[in-house]
């Protein structure tokens, strides 16, 4: 496979080379503030920085725009392209990936993990399995971590069965579906037993290319291209899809998860990196990764079938799967990679953080005591699991460092003697409660004295770790 640039090799900019000004540019440049930002200039700079998206200026999607609107799309289209599975809420959007590197520019879409169940399955068992991929959550710093989408195989390989199994899944989730079947005959039944689900097609292949187009065409459907272990196989499969009429594609070059496991991380950073640095248009397109894979290892305990589906899923994701499929519902199996994900696809710009204010724990009244950290989400999640689990009734004011935590936000002056007294007025506390004591993390004793300067209330230094506080409490709160 050589790196140099081909035919289909189109240069464009990359996003860090796009400046404000070239998006200021093709903007209607009006002001008018229906993006919610002060003008244009400053829409432009957050569109480039990712934190807006072109939708949010509506004046842009009216007719007299209609070619800035081109322009402005063309500038902005991201080397590999988004493609959407499933409709409605619970579509998923695979690809649209700016770069290489986490670092050059956060990552988007990230990677939607979908379950496999097959079509030898009883309709009790089907039921049960996608309730349970649907069911499937955890609260990760306050944030959901779920699964995304069901794979369904056809392993009968009858057209019938397959169509009776898609059915039964459709109507038991709004999951969006990844239809497996390798025979067109076998596929065919599978969409229409799935009208308008705009499932993604899995899988083109040299030899069935042509009869799957024509299904993606027919039933408006992404459709997924499989030439494992042959690139040059992959890349000729696209341009004959793309000649075709077929634009919405997901590449999968294969997936080894035992001694070829090195050449398929290899084969997906190729892809990629053609994509991201060379814009190959013949590799723009959102790469597949098929960890169940595992399963097909040879004689070995379910166990180490697991943990082998559990690493390779996450070394896929850090190479630039943007589409996974899993067989394991196993929490140990399938939580580290959720919280991969999530911390692989959150800006490293930014720091996760929580609304700032003030909350209330139990049942707190004017004499409860009154506590303050920073809107760090780790911080602020610790220091609430910590009160509920003693069940305190308490107040909690969370001031916003930005997303720093206690040490951080006090060296960097994000949490000061007057941000703290800043937050008891912004949030009115004196009305919550009819004291004046504030008990600030350990952590941030040094800034008490200069509280109480700023703030007038009397400053109790807290515990540096809030699993210290329900101790606290008992001991110190009646004689504040
Ligand atoms: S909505 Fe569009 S035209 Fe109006 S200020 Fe924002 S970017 Fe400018």
């Amino acid at each position: 496979m050589s790196n140099a640039a081909s035919p289909e090799t189109t240069r464009k900019k990359s996003i860090q080379k796009i400046s404000p000004i070239d998006v200021y540019k093709l903007l209607p440049k009006t002001n008018c503030g229906e993006c919610g930002e002060a003008n244009c200039m400053a829409f432009a700079t957050r569109l480039v920085n990712g934190e807006l998206v072109m939708r949010d200026c509506p004046p842009l999607h009216t007719p007299e725009y209609k070619k800035a609107h081109e322009a402005l799309s063309l500038l902005m289209a991201p080397p590999v392209r988004a493609v959407v599975i499933g409709t409605g809420d619970t579509a998923i959007t695979a690809g649209g990936k700016y770069v290489l590197w986490r670092h050059e520019f956060t990552y988007h879409n990230p990677t939607p993990i979908a379950i496999d169940v097959h079509d030898m399955m009883s309709k009790n068992e089907l039921r049960e399995r996608v309730a349970a991929i649907g069911a499937f959550s955890y609260n990760y710093i306050g944030r959901k971590l779920e699964l995304n989408a069901v794979a369904i195989r056809s392993v009968s390989k009858d057209p019938s069965t397959f169509a009776d199994t898609v059915k039964t899944v459709a109507g038991a989730t709004p999951l969006p579906l990844i239809l497996c079947a390798l025979d067109p005959a076998v596929m065919e039944a599978g969409l229409l037993a799935a009208p308008d689900r705009r499932p993604l097609i899995y899988a083109a292949m040299e030899e069935s290319w042509k009869a799957m187009a024509d299904l993606a065409l027919a039933h408006n459907a992404p459709l997924a291209v499989f030439a494992p272990g042959d690139l040059a196989l992959l890349r000729s499969l696209v341009r004959t899809l793309l000649e075709y009429g077929v634009s919405d594609l997901v590449l999968d070059p294969g997936t080894c998860a035992d001694d070829g496991l090195a050449e398929t991380l290899s084969n997906f950073t190729k892809i990629r990196s053609l994509a991201c640095r060379q814009f190959d248009e013949l590799f723009a397109f959102p790469l597949l990764g098929v960890p169940m894979t595992a399963w097909t290892g040879g004689e070995i305990s379910e166990d180490v079938l697991k943990w082998k589906e559990a690493t390779v899923a996450s070394m896929l994701m850090s190479r630039y799967a943007d589409l996974l499929i899993m067989h394991s519902m196993d929490g140990w199996v399938l939580l580290p990679q959720l919280i991969w994900r999530f911390n692989l696809y959150t800006d490293p710009r930014k720091p996760v953080s929580v609304e700032a204010g003030v909350k209330s724990f139990g049942r707190p009244d004017k004499k409860s005591p009154v506590l303050i950290t920073t809107n760090y989400a780790l911080t602020y999640f610790t220091v609430e699991s910590d009160i509920k689990a003693a069940n305190l009734d308490c107040y909690l004011i969370v001031v916003d460092t930005g997303g720093l935590s206690v040490e951080s936000a006090v060296a960097g002056r994000y949490f000061t003697a007057e941000s703290i007294a800043g937050a008891l007025k912004e949030y009115a506390v004196e009305n919550l409660v009819d004291h004046t004591t504030l008990i600030i993390p350990g952590l941030s004793a040094r800034l008490s004295g200069e509280t109480e300067e700023a703030s007038g209330w009397k400053i109790l230094v807290g515990p540096k770790d809030s699993s210290g506080i329900p101790q606290f409490l008992r001991e110190r709160w009646h004689m504040a």
